[in-house]
């Protein structure tokens, strides 16, 4: 541990560390909090400071802090073998075996797994796969992918271009070509009349016009969160998905689940795909692929599009030097071991989510909170002025800022998306860490309204 004191890290931390999503600026005038260490679903800060974690960092530590397995896993491979790649015929033990790991608690039609290094790497890689099975089938017109508006699928240049995040598309004169967007399926922030299901049927069929407009044989694929984490813990309506799936039967084309916050038992199953029935060609995954000790991400992919790989052969010429990282496999590999061993899945699903989602459900009654929704452990509060109008404070986002920095002041991390506060604990939180969770959250949107005025 660091035996510099905060004022002193914080000095070095502003003379050197450009950090990520930061406004620089800003960070040099409000300075930064140091986190020292964690155990279970709780951060300490360098100033002693005890916080319950409501974000599993950024949406990752699955199996919560501390566990000694992982950094034991970690610590063996390193001895016996930090790194070797898997170009040139080569592999190693931990990559192959997370492979069939990853291929067993996948949908049934997905038995590969390409490895990356994060996220964001694995939507290039997506965006790669994609073009090079429509060129094997001989379609190479099929270059375009058709994602949506305020979606996230990372932050490179192909993440970025596919994400629909209009503020990142601004820096940088993003997306690149052949990425479209459509809207999403937000009812509570645009569906204005229309009811919930209504409006799950009319965002999906965007999907079908989108089609339409470019022509079937401009049109590679469809890729979508299938619950938009970073735009805000966006659940669709019920109607949504079904549609989405009679129009992906009515043309060819590959999709796309974009799996790196629900994979790995975030909804109660060890993918959003089999919570909503869907049978994607493409799954990237990352962040609880390894609970976040490690940094690691990768491509699930379907037998049809591993089979047209195979069949037409030609190289790929795809990959990364961290690909399959061993040191990162076998932090992967037992991570998934626990999450079967301790049966964390079935606990979200059975236990954790429908107790997290009836207490927050709870959060509704308040006087700031214009809706609550959640999907398993993750969770959405709309802070607005007007309940029966869903009428917005003015200046979007500060209110949700002001929730933020007061959540942190007690204690609780919860992230701010405008005015829209969002959750997504460790999967393995306890019904007493729930509780605690939510009573900070009330006591906080207490002082919010009272600082309000309202
Ligand atoms: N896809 C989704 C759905 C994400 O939420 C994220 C990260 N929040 C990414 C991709 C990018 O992952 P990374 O930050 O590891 O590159």
């Amino acid at each position: 541990m660091s035996k510099l004191n905060t004022a002193a890290l914080q000095a070095m931390d502003a003379a050197h560390y450009l950090h990520p999503f930061t406004d620089h600026k800003d960070l040099g005038a409000r300075g930064t909090r140091i986190i020292e260490r964690a155990e279970g679903v709780y951060l300490w800060d360098s100033e002693g400071n005890k916080v319950l974690d409501g974000m599993a960092g950024l949406w990752c530590v699955n199996i919560g802090y501390g566990r000694t397995e992982l950094a034991e896993a970690a610590y063996k491979q390193m001895l016996k073998l930090p790194y070797y790649n898997s170009f040139f015929q080569c592999t190693n033990p931990p990559a192959i075996e997370l492979a069939k790991a990853i291929a067993e608690v996948a949908p049934e039609h997905m038995n590969h797994v390409f490895f990356t290094g994060s996220g964001s790497e694995s939507n290039d890689t997506v965006l790669r796969m994609v073009r090079r099975y429509w060129d094997l089938k001989g379609k190479p017109g099929k270059k375009t992918i058709i994602s949506r508006v305020n979606g996230y699928h990372g932050s490179t240049v192909a993440g970025a271009s596919l994400g629909g995040m209009s503020v990142m598309h601004e820096q940088g004169d993003l997306p690149i070509p052949g990425i479209v967007h459509i809207p999403q399926p937000y009812w509570y922030g645009e569906g204005g009349d229309m009811s919930p299901d209504e409006f799950g049927i009319w965002a999906a069929q965007q999907l079908e016009a989108k089609i339409q407009e470019l022509g079937i044989d401009q049109v590679g694929a469809f890729i979508a969160e299938p619950i938009q984490g970073a735009g805000g813990v966006i659940i669709p309506p019920d109607t949504y998905w079904p549609e989405i799936k009679r129009i992906l039967a009515k043309y060819d084309i590959l999709l796309v689940i974009d799996e790196v916050i629900c994979g790995f038992g975030r909804t109660g199953q060890w993918f959003a795909s089999q919570h909503y029935d869907l049978k994607p060609d493409l799954m990237p995954i990352a962040k609880g692929m390894t609970s976040g000790y490690l940094p690691m991400g990768g491509v699930i992919v379907s037998d049809r599009v591993v089979e047209t790989m195979v069949e037409h052969g030609g190289e790929f010429y795809h990959g990364y030097t961290y690909s399959g990282h061993p040191a990162s496999a076998a932090v992967g590999l037992e991570n998934l071991r626990i999450m079967r061993d301790e049966k964390i899945v079935e606990y979200v699903r059975e236990e954790a989510a429908p107790y997290l989602q009836e207490k927050i459900a709870g959060l509704a009654e308040h006087r700031l909170v214009g809706e609550v929704r959640g999907v398993g452990l993750l969770g959405a509060i709309e802070l607005v002025k007007d309940k029966a109008t869903r009428e917005r404070f003015p200046d979007k986002g500060t209110v949700g800022t002001l929730c933020r920095d007061l959540c942190v002041a007690n204690g609780l991390v919860m992230r701010a998306v405008g005015d829209t506060m969002i959750m997504s604990p460790p999967l393995v939180i306890s019904r007493s860490e729930i509780d605690e969770l939510v009573d900070k959250a009330w006591k906080v949107l207490d002082q919010v309204a009272e600082q309000l005025g309202v």
